[in-house]
């Protein structure tokens, strides 16, 4: 088997790369571990940037995306029982979020790689690299109880934090930045309209909680827990008790809710390496870096990582000119470490740490109050949050 590009991971960074090559004429191979059923129903980010909207538009898959996505020009700080809006498309001259789920954008692409007759093959095991210092590197796996490899010019690792890829280069080759947060996110989806129109990241005394949702009819919820809680330790009533607790604010605000559909804890990391290029792999999306979720950035980032790759792929099939290669790693660097630092900072606000004092939350309600009341403050969150154009 043979191709231009073979991509391991069919998450939002492997199937978009795979679609932006095609309408450029390249062709590629994406190998995915898990069932096209299980990629399609896997719950997580749901907040999508402005130029990651702009660019699943442009490239021709965000028809259902503008039918059905939730355009959202503000969000709510909520402290101290009261909340404040932050005005995201005021601040950042028109620009806004749009709330439309991972699982759903991971569903259009899939369709339109199998309408356009690409090559996703799903289920495939035992994925190991070859020859990536090399000019024609390979890609083994096994699939329905044969072995096959893949040769090509170039191995995208688009297969996540767990994935197999960025192991595959050599001990000591790269550098890795890495932040382990004391605490750990607990998700909720709910068969409930939302309680609000836009998302609340609430800052309490008990910790962290953000409203979130995903359709006019399913709500998402986050709580801060410790990071070694177990989700039994969680009965349904028991998380809607504490939601409650966190979001209730002075006067007339009440949470709606219903049946939960999916829960589960997601740990907080912030990890990056360096770089995201080995010989002829290249590393894109959550294999080579992490953000904690506060500040709904993984899939924009991963998205990003794919935009810059397949422009120079793009560049080197047409007339090899290995300039957009060479740039790669250092390019998306520049906007992994903006996203890092913003994620951190809305993560830094927000959460209850463990052996906090006194001074430490008059900093953090400080910082809030500064955030919410200062229109440069403010800006700097709702640019950060909406999406940097440039970085
Ligand atoms: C609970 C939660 C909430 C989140 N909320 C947000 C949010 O609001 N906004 C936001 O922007 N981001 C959010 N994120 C992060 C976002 O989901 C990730 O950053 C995003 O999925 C990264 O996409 P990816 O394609 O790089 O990796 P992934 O989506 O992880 O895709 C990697 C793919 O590779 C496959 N794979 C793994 N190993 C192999 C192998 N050996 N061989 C073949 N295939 C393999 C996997 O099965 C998977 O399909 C959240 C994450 C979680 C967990």
């Amino acid at each position: 088997m043979d191709t231009q590009v073979g991509i391991v991971g069919a998450g939002p960074a492997g199937l978009l790369l795979a679609h932006l090559l095609r309408l450029q004429g390249i062709e590629s191979v994406v190998l995915e571990a898990r069932s096209r059923e299980y990629v399609e129903a896997r719950v997580r980010a749901g907040v999508l940037e402005q130029g990651t909207v702009d660019l699943l538009v442009e490239a021709g898959v965000g028809d259902r995306l503008r039918r059905e996505g939730l355009v959202h020009h503000g969000l709510e700080l909520r402290f101290d029982g009261q909340g404040h809006r932050i005005d995201l498309s005021d601040l950042t001259g028109g620009r806004a979020i749009t709330v439309y789920g991972q699982q759903e954008v991971v569903k259009d692409l899939i369709a339109a790689r199998l309408d356009a007759g690409g090559e996703l093959l799903f289920e495939v095991e035992d994925v190991t690299l070859h020859d990536l210092e090399g000019e024609e590197p390979a890609v083994r796996f096994r699939r329905d109880g044969a072995d096959h490899e893949l040769r090509c010019a170039f191995v995208a690792g688009c297969d996540g934090f767990h994935g197999v890829c960025r192991e595959a280069i050599p001990a000591g080759t790269l550098s890795v930045f890495e932040r382990e947060y004391p605490f750990a996110w607990l998700g909720i989806l709910a068969e409930v309209a939302p309680s609000s129109e836009e998302l609340i990241y609430c800052y309490h005394e008990r910790g962290f909680a953000l409203h979130s949702m995903r359709s006019p009819r399913l709500t998402r919820l986050y709580l801060q827990c410790a990071p070694d809680e177990e989700i039994d330790a969680w009965p349904d009533a028991r998380i809607w008790e504490e939601l409650r607790t966190r979001l209730a604010t002075g006067g007339g605000w009440t949470l709606g809710e219903g049946p939960i559909v999916e829960k589960g804890i997601t740990p907080m990391r912030s990890f990056v390496v360096e770089p995201l290029r080995h010989g002829r792999l290249f590393l894109a999306g959550d294999s080579a870096h992490i953000v904690p979720p506060t500040g709904a950035k993984g899939l924009n980032l991963a998205v990003a990582d794919v935009r810059v790759l397949s422009d120079a792929l793009g560049r080197w099939f047409a007339g090899g000119d290995p300039s957009g290669l060479d740039a790669y790693s250092d390019t998306c660097l520049r906007r992994v470490w903006r996203v890092q630092h913003f994620s951190w900072w809305m993560t830094s606000m927000l959460h209850r740490f463990p052996g906090d004092d006194p001074f430490d939350g008059r900093l953090q309600r400080s910082q809030l109050r500064y955030v919410s009341s200062s229109r440069a403050a403010a800006t700097t969150l709702a640019e950060n949050y909406v999406g940097l154009e440039l970085v």
